[in-house]
């Protein structure tokens, strides 16, 4: 088997951490930079991690994402722009640097993870909402764009994954609350997550691409 190299984003814990894992058991080959190799808050960082690369990257993984909490009337300038940079301008702007390598090479797998909440929402969530939705059009567009070059881009809308973030966003009583309001009883593991996109980024997968798929145990379908 072709040895195949994947870049990951925010592998440090929870559902980056596990596709690590997941992606490594597979023989993978992986670069998995920490935040003081790869700030995907500041372009001059990625800028200067894309010039140092010397390996060609099959897959790109693109995990890493924050939520800060705000309601539209008293969002701050600094969380809308971080929220933004993070979460869309970095995914693109990777995806737009590794993208001529993997059309010359034939070959490309990208996941972008996203959220239920870039299709439905919830108070608090109007720039994660904002900038999840835009990773998802992002992810049709590239999609239609690369399809010809063997190059396969989806996106994974997660409900609620066991977390730090999920522990930072939800106090212990909400989070019992919302297990109720999952038809599955719980919420998801992030090795869970990691079993889809395992499935997506490999040579299993030869015609799923530009989708958006949701991993949320029924909550969605209420
Ligand atoms: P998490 O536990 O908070 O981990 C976030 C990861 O992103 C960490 O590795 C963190 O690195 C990295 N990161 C944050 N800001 C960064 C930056 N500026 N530059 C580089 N890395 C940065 O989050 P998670 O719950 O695993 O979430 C992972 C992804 O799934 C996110 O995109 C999130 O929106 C999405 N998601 C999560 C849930 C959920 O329920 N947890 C649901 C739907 C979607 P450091 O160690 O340096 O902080």
């Amino acid at each position: 088997m072709v040895k195949r190299r994947a870049l990951i984003t925010g592998s440090s814990r929870g559902i980056g951490s596990a596709i690590a894992h997941k992606l490594k058991e597979l023989g993978y080959l992986l670069l998995t930079p920490a935040r003081n190799e790869l700030d995907l808050s500041s372009n001059e960082s990625i800028d200067h991690y894309i010039s140092i690369l010397k390996d060609p990257v099959d897959i790109l993984i693109n995990n890493a994402g924050i939520n800060p909490l705000a309601s539209i009337t008293d969002i701050s300038d600094i969380n809308i722009e971080s929220t933004l940079q993070i979460n869309l301008i970095a995914p693109m702007r990777l995806i737009k640097n590794l993208a001529p390598g993997m059309i010359d090479r034939h070959y490309g797998r990208i996941i972008n993870i996203s959220s239920i909440w870039s299709s439905v929402s919830k108070e608090k969530r109007v720039i994660y909402s904002s900038s999840k939705a835009g990773l998802n059009a992002m992810t049709r567009s590239v999609a239609v764009e690369l399809a010809r070059y063997n190059i396969l881009i989806n996106s994974i809308a997660p409900g609620f994954v066991n977390t730090e973030l999920t522990k930072q966003n939800n106090t212990e009583k909400e989070i019992n609350i919302i297990k109720e309001k999952i038809p599955i009883g719980r919420l998801a593991e992030p090795e869970e997550i990691a079993e889809t996109v395992a499935f997506l980024c490999s040579d299993k997968n030869t015609y799923i691409t530009g989708q958006t798929i949701i991993i949320d145990g029924g909550y969605t379908c209420l």
